[in-house]
């Protein structure tokens, strides 16, 4: 496959940082907001000097909050669900998130991804208007999830575009943030570069929280290394090595691409 067909997925959770709540630690949520905004400032930076367009997948509570944030990225961004709250859910959170993303970005919202890549069924998603989702990490996790008998690619499935994120073609290394801060760059190069070359497309994600100072909090060292400028300064330097390798386009854009006669995504309300 030409260079120029192939495509790099970058999206980001935008959400509250609710992680220490795993860990045992009470966090008020004006504080979970105030870390998750700090990092969004910082993905933002990065996003306008590589001028490069992602996806965000966005809670509504964060986006209820920073409403002026979201509607300013979704000029240039895809935004997607992340549902409604990152620490409760209920079914019915599909559809209200959808909704109110799609009131306060002033976009069609079609693609869904599920807080800690919770499984919910297909018809649920497609019953609340989605188009496609990107909440399966077709791997072994263990203690958390074990998909290594799920297809590595783009599937439809009961009426829903299923987009994997990416694992490596042999071993299915996974290619999240947690290999991104925790591997040797140019390992995680060296694998995001064979899965491109492989699949045509890359599918990798990161949190904006990441990206800002957390070394304060009790969550294990491997969800924080290299956390805030060194991340920020890591991911740079790999955008920068992956832009001659793909274009960097939205998963709307994406899937229209491989799809042409789909109309249904990306459209402007
Ligand atoms: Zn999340």
């Amino acid at each position: 496959m030409q260079q120029r067909d192939r495509s790099i997925l970058i999206s980001f959770d935008v959400e509250e940082f609710d992680l220490p709540l795993e860990f045992g630690e009470q966090m008020e949520m004006q504080l979970q907001m105030e870390i998750g905004k700090k990092g969004l400032d910082a993905v933002e930076q990065l996003l306008a000097e590589t001028n490069i367009t992602t996806t965000l997948f966005t809670t509504a509570n964060f986006a209820e909050t920073f409403p002026g944030s979201i509607k300013m990225l979704a000029a240039k961004h895809e935004i997607g669900s992340h549902t409604y709250y990152h620490s409760s859910f209920e079914t019915e959170h599909l559809k209200s998130s959808r909704e109110k993303l799609e009131a306060i970005s002033g976009k069609h919202v079609v693609g869904l991804r599920m807080p800690r890549m919770k499984q919910v069924l297909k018809t649920d998603m497609l019953a609340a208007g989605y188009v496609f989702d990107s909440s399966l990490n077709p791997t072994w996790l263990p203690g958390r999830y074990n998909h290594f008998n799920k297809p590595r690619n783009v599937f439809s499935e009961e009426g829903i575009i299923e987009v994997p994120v990416s694992v490596t073609p042999n071993f299915r290394i996974p290619l999240f943030w947690l290999s991104f801060k925790n591997f040797p760059i140019s390992l995680y190069r060296r694998l995001a570069l064979q899965t491109l070359k492989a699949d045509g497309y890359l599918n990798l994600y990161f949190h904006p929280w990441e990206f800002t100072d957390v070394n304060r909090f009790n969550i294990p060292a491997y969800t924080k290394r290299h956390c805030g400028e060194k991340l920020v300064d890591r991911l740079h330097t790999l955008i920068e090595i992956l832009k001659p390798e793909g274009d960097f386009i939205s998963f709307s854009e994406f899937l229209s691409k491989k799809n042409p006669a789909s109309n249904k995504t990306g459209t402007q309300n």
